[in-house]
């Protein structure tokens, strides 16, 4: 029986603040893809694959730019959501937050990579998240990563790639600021409840690679800033040791 000096969990999943959602990687869930991963963190689920084309694009060769390239699509599939999310395609037109998520992606998984050792070709990163409750672009990313890397092996393994150019491991959370808490890897509700909701994309180096922060409504200190990022860095360094278990077992 919990003592009367015991203080409730602050969370409705009765998380500490500084606690992540339990985190899973199952490899080789899209076995066409060059590397594929589902990751599911919480609620949140993402399919991450990637796959490769032996060419680079137009601009790259116009300009002579040596090496390759990494780009990201995202996208959210109709039944992820708790109300149908129409796909693009029926709609005609791209949504805005997809196009920007999807850039985010892309410049998250460069960082990772040396672009010349990775030889004139494309990488193409896709994730569709299957189940949406809160940080499906930190899952993409994370998620991603791993994907990528066992592509990486995969072009080894076939001495297609003489040398590995992954020169960063890259992963992201949430954090946020709700009722005036900080609070890391933040659920759908806590998201919607939050003032202030940040997202934290590093290297396992600890160095960034981007903060997207914003206050809903709402500003926020320098204290409170510092505070995010230090809950953020907690986060991340499970989510480090948690993408080097999923890759230690294939
Ligand atoms: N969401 C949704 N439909 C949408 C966009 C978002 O249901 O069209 C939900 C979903 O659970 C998502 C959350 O709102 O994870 C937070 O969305 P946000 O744009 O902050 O991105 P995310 O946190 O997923 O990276």
């Amino acid at each position: 029986m919990a003592s009367a000096s015991t203080t409730p969990p602050p969370r409705a999943d009765g998380r500490r603040a500084d606690q992540l959602r339990p985190l899973r990687f199952l490899n080789g869930v899209a076995p066409h893809a060059t590397g594929s991963t589902l990751i599911e963190w919480g609620s949140t689920r993402v399919i991450c694959g990637v796959t490769i084309e032996e060419t680079v694009p137009r601009w790259m060769k116009d300009q002579k730019v040596p090496g390759g390239w990494i780009t990201a699509e995202y996208s959210m599939l109709p039944y992820s959501t708790l109300q149908r999310k129409a796909r693009d395609s029926s709609k005609g037109k791209i949504d805005g937050r997809s196009s920007e998520i999807q850039r985010l992606i892309g410049r998250a998984m460069r960082a990772a990579v040396d672009l010349e050792k990775l030889g004139a070709r494309t990488v193409w990163v896709d994730c569709d998240v299957l189940q949406a409750d809160g940080g499906t672009r930190t899952a993409a990313i994370t998620g991603s990563f791993v994907a990528f890397t066992l592509a990486i092996r995969k072009l080894m393994s076939q001495k297609l790639l003489a040398e590995n150019p992954i020169a960063n491991t890259v992963a992201a959370v949430s954090v946020g600021i709700v009722e005036g808490q900080g609070m890391l890897d933040l659920c759908y509700t806590e998201d919607v409840a939050a003032s202030v909701d940040m997202n934290l994309v590093m290297t396992g180096a600890g160095e960034f690679i981007e903060l997207q922060g914003n206050g809903e409504e709402a500003t926020f200190t320098e204290a409170q800033l510092a505070e995010m990022v230090k809950l953020g860095k907690v986060g991340l360094q499970q989510l480090f040791a948690a993408q080097q278990a999923a890759l230690a077992t294939v």
